[in-house]
């Protein structure tokens, strides 16, 4: 068994049918073709292997979820809006609860527990750690039980959901490094930016998988 068993882990970001072109997504991002998919499931397998305890995050909406456009009368998709303090951006709707596309679609055996974020309708969670209003997932909880101080996070997509779940793992203390290789992002400018700003916050990006690197 690898040094690395018990105390690394990886989390693997909204790898759901929605956020593919493979899947023919309602939000698919750029570059999340059949071939990524298998390239993120031999990652995460590989890992497995290493002794790393995987987890995963998945996007899960009730209908009327705030981020929907088409629940905002006169709004259109990748609209911006203002709630109170918060800025909103207007997504397709994507990930409802229970439907094909919501699925995550890397091997769920691998996993020891996945996640779920944004059931609340009235906020939205990018991060796996908490939503827009506050309210903690079962992520921290779940690490600190299993012991791991070190995470490995990758996944979809870099801008929004890997950005946010890694600063927010940063800020909890633990030391994360994301496979930049192993993302996708949105848009190419606000993808650029994201990763300065987990590099800002002592996270470490890697263009791919490197076990010597990640394990050290
Ligand atoms: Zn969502």
């Amino acid at each position: 068994m690898a040094i690395a068993a018990g105390k690394m882990g990886v989390i693997v970001v909204d790898v759901q049918g929605d956020f593919t072109t493979w899947k023919e997504g309602s939000l698919a991002v750029n570059g999340t073709d059949k071939a990524f998919v298998e390239k993120v499931q031999k990652a995460t397998e590989t890992l497995s292997g290493e002794g790393y305890l995987i987890f995963g995050t998945q996007d899960w909406h009730p209908a009327d979820h705030i981020s929907f456009y088409t629940n905002h009368p006169g709004k259109k998709a990748f609209e911006v809006i203002k709630i109170g303090e918060r800025t909103q951006v207007l997504w397709p709707p994507h990930c409802r609860q229970g439907t094909e596309n919501a699925r995550v679609l890397v091997d769920n055996n691998l996993f020891m527990a996945i996640v779920k974020k944004g059931k609340d309708p009235r906020y939205d969670s990018y991060s796996g750690f908490q939503d827009d209003g506050g309210a903690k997932t079962e992520m921290d909880q779940i690490l600190k039980r299993n012991g791991i101080q070190k995470l490995v996070i990758y996944g979809i997509a870099t801008d929004y959901c890997v950005k946010a779940t890694a600063i927010d793992a940063a800020d909890a203390g633990y030391k994360v490094t994301v496979i930049e290789g192993l993302c996708k992002g949105v848009a190419p400018e606000t993808s650029a930016k994201a990763l300065k700003e987990m590099e800002a916050k002592g996270i470490m990006i890697l263009k791919e998988l490197d076990l010597q690197e990640i394990g050290r």
